[in-house]
């Protein structure tokens, strides 16, 4: 298996640029006020290119580029918009590589996981959109003989995006996808911690959307978000981030009277019956799997389930496996295809998780592995590396109540069913959960009964293009993926038509 080498080096598959604009009407478009951010790879540490640093009077020329582009995007044939989308899984597919390997060094991801999940599944998700839009039906209902109700499907004009950083190639997509398929013009705005992987895509696929149907403005939450997402430019904000910032996203919108779709944090239980213990099969080991998912895309996954709730009867003999099949999770080079877990994606985030790694100890939860930074040698040192780590405590504590959003289990025991549900909805969050056990009837139970939008039994971190996806209470509203999505980002007209000749 290769080891990509770094981008920018001597045989490496792909290069930045060292500078990135805005992508603005079909343009590389400098910020107005000429200002550029630094931009460092998690896997070095080291700054490797520069990116526009923008301001509302860059929001407002993109506002202007997709307002330009709307109507006749939205008035397209829907064979037509279906074959762009077409066109662009199939230029991802053809440069899987490379943005697999930009994504990896943005990020610090391990690349294996962005060249067999990440990318793959944008491709997929053009695809998906690609064939709904055109399975897309209206209307019509018979009021009377003479009166029909006809309901059609528009574009909602001009619609606003903003990303987070954990999936940023992924969470672009899920978002540019359904809504350029429902014909609507768009301004992103991907998170400023990566904002390379996202830019480097639309060097490849810019060229095969009109001039301002997609418009990409890079810089920081306050100075670019919020005047994106309080513009009264915009008829729809989708936004993908913590839940303190989804509560201003909602304040900016409601003054313009916008609808919103938040996808937010989460913490989410990943429940294990006695049952799976029952004897060594492969149901068992794919149980023991499921709980090392904790660890997938470093803990910086807003379904990470990052709460193992076990049964007191198998506790011991579980987590005895559990923690060796941890511990046997490979860290390192990021491009290193062997590497399982590469490096968290920002120094901020890797000082918060080291945080909490204090903030369990103090509050009396037992280390089973990890609990410290991964310090890792040569060009990798300056990287932000941490080991996977498994707390034992009670669903009372803060590394079980807060989100940490990193490679941070926290293991607590549970008596029976009952117990085991009261637990798992003790949270202000209901994004994800798991639940495992052979019993059917248990787990379809455990499966209804968790207040949460997305319940895996028997498997965790799937994500289809064709499932629902999205949050109970704190964390969200609204949803994602599925040909849902289309309606979340069109009006419904309604035509009230009589057809009677004559006089009542
Ligand atoms: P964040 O809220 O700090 O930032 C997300 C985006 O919002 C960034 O682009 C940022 O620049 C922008 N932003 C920040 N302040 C803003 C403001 N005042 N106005 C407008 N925009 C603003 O979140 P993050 O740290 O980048 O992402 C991690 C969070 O995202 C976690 O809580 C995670 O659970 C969540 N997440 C949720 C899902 C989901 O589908 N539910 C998926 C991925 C991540």
């Amino acid at each position: 298996m290769p080891i990509f080498a770094n981008p920018g080096t001597d045989g490496a598959v792909m290069n930045f640029e060292q500078r990135y604009d805005n992508w603005i009407g079909g343009q590389w478009t400098p910020p107005v006020k000429g200002q550029y951010f630094e931009n460092p790879s998690p896997i070095t540490g080291k700054t490797f290119c520069e990116v526009a640093r923008s301001t509302a009077e860059d929001i407002d020329l993109a506002l202007d580029a997709a307002h330009k582009a709307a109507p006749a995007w939205g008035k397209t044939a829907a064979a037509e918009r279906s074959l762009v989308l077409l066109k662009i899984a199939d230029r991802i597919e053809e440069n899987l590589t490379q943005i697999a390997v930009a994504e990896s060094w943005d990020n610090g991801k391990a690349v294996r996981e962005c060249l067999a999940a990440d990318i793959p599944l944008a491709v997929d998700h053009f695809r998906y959109f690609a064939g709904a839009l055109r399975a897309q039906e209206g209307s019509l209902s018979q009021v009377d003989e003479d009166t029909v109700a006809y309901h059609f499907h528009e574009p909602l004009g001009v619609v606003g995006q903003i990303i987070p950083w954990n999936f940023p190639i992924l969470m672009a997509v899920w978002k540019l996808a359904p809504a350029l398929a429902a014909g609507n013009a768009v301004v992103l705005k991907p998170a400023e911690q990566t904002p390379a992987s996202i830019l480097y895509l639309i060097s490849l696929i810019g060229d095969l959307l009109p001039d301002g149907v997609l418009n990409i403005v890079n810089g920081f939450g306050v100075e670019a978000g919020k005047p994106l997402a309080s513009s009264n430019r915009i008829r729809k904000i989708a936004f993908t981030g913590e839940t303190t910032t989804g509560r201003l996203i909602m304040q900016y919108a409601s003054e313009n009277i916008i609808p919103v779709t938040l996808e937010l944090g989460g913490k989410s239980p990943n429940i294990f019956f006695a049952d799976v213990m029952a004897s060594d099969d492969g149901f068992r080991d794919r149980a023991l799997e499921g709980f090392t998912m904790f660890a997938l895309n470093q803990g910086e996954v807003c379904t990470c389930p990052s709460r193992a709730l076990i049964q007191e009867s198998i506790y011991d003999e579980f987590i005895d496996l559990a923690v060796k099949r941890t511990e046997a999770i490979k860290q390192g080079n990021p491009l290193d295809t062997d590497t399982m877990m590469g490096a968290q994606a920002s120094n901020d985030q890797f000082e918060k998780i080291a945080s909490y790694l204090s903030i369990g100890q103090e509050e009396g939860a037992k280390v089973l592995t990890g609990g410290e930074p991964l310090k890792l040698d040569g060009e990798l040192a300056g990287g932000y590396y941490i080991k996977p780590t498994i707390f034992a405590g009670n669903n009372k504590m803060r590394i079980f109540q807060e989100e940490i959003f990193g490679p941070v289990l926290s293991v607590a025991t549970f008596s029976d069913y009952a117990d085991a549900m009261s637990i798992a909805n003790d949270t202000l969050y209901g994004l994800g959960a798991g639940v495992w056990s052979r019993d059917g009837a248990t787990a379809y139970r455990a499966g209804r009964e968790i207040q949460a939008g997305r319940v895996w039994t028997n498997t965790y971190h799937d994500y289809p293009a064709h499932a629902a996806f999205g949050g109970y209470k704190a964390s969200g509203i609204g949803r994602e993926n599925h040909l849902m999505m289309l309606e979340h980002y069109q009006q419904t007209k309604n035509l009230l038509v009589g057809y009677a000749q004559n006089a009542k």
